[in-house]
């Protein structure tokens, strides 16, 4: 019995290698069939940056802009008249006040990969659309809700329409599926946001994209936008060039949702 084992092993250790060694011929013949330069295909530079990823996935790379680590909001104003942003600070994270309406960044920003966490209370109450409701704006184009929002609501089994669910890009484009946590579990967003573009002349030239992690889940793959947010009627884009990232104090009477550990890398324009 033993020495029929070996055989096997030795017949399957031959035939594995009959295999490799034929595959290797097939991939060199195709090699060799090409004619010119394999160097003529090589790019040298310019050199990737070195970035030094953060220690787990989810904490910023060596290169990230550091929106909010938990200790303040030096990072932030008041959408309403630019003051210094006071939403409550507490446990690492940040609550959202809704008598004092949404907040945005000081910086202004074109393209990026944004990390975002959220919350919503565990003993959240409501439903639809008045559950949990903030949002992400990538792009704040004016006072208010003005700008390009990625919903936030706590879709627990919670029904509403599916393109105003959470990680839905608001009335334009449900998420591919419902990545959502518990209430009381933190929510993950990764984002790659690319902004629209205008001539000169302020006329409309690229649309935006979007592309969302959900708990890292692709719920919004480079998604092409029809233009900014808006809650009743047709998108259309209007030109900015530098945006602020703006936070939602969304009026809904359910309790407020905290955030915690947010931070973006610039990227370039394409060429
Ligand atoms: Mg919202």
């Amino acid at each position: 019995m033993q020495g029929m084992t070996h055989d096997i092993r030795r017949f399957a250790s031959q035939a594995a290698l009959t295999l490799a060694v034929g595959t290797l011929c097939a991939l060199r013949a195709a090699a060799q069939s090409a004619t010119g330069d394999p160097k003529a295909t090589e790019q040298w530079t310019p050199v990737p940056p070195v970035v030094a990823p953060g220690a787990a996935i989810g904490s910023p790379p060596s290169d990230a802009i550091i929106l909010f680590d938990g200790q303040n909001l030096d990072e932030w104003v008041s959408t309403r008249d630019h003051s210094p942003a006071r939403w409550k600070i507490g446990h690492g994270m940040m609550t959202v006040d809704k008598t004092l309406g949404n907040i945005e960044t000081k910086r202004l920003f074109r393209n990026y990969q944004l990390h975002l966490e959220w919350c919503v209370p565990k003993d959240i109450t409501g439903e639809g659309q008045l559950r949990g409701n903030s949002g992400l704006f990538l792009a704040s184009t004016g006072a208010g809700d003005l700008g390009y929002e990625v919903q936030i609501l706590d879709s627990w089994k919670n029904t509403t329409y599916v393109n105003g669910q959470a990680a839905s890009i608001y009335k334009q484009a449900a998420p591919l599926a419902n990545a959502m946590r518990k209430p009381g579990e933190w929510q993950v967003y990764d984002v790659v946001w690319t902004a629209p573009t205008f001539e000169a002349d302020g006329t409309f030239k690229d649309p935006a994209y979007v592309t969302v992690f959900h708990n890292g889940v692709l719920v919004q793959n480079h998604f092409r936008l029809e233009g900014e947010t808006v809650y009743i009627g047709k998108p259309a884009y209007r030109p900015y060039e530098r945006a602020a990232i703006k936070l939602q104090a969304h009026g809904d009477p359910s309790a407020p949702i905290s955030f915690r550990n947010i931070w973006v890398r610039e990227i370039a324009d394409a060429p």
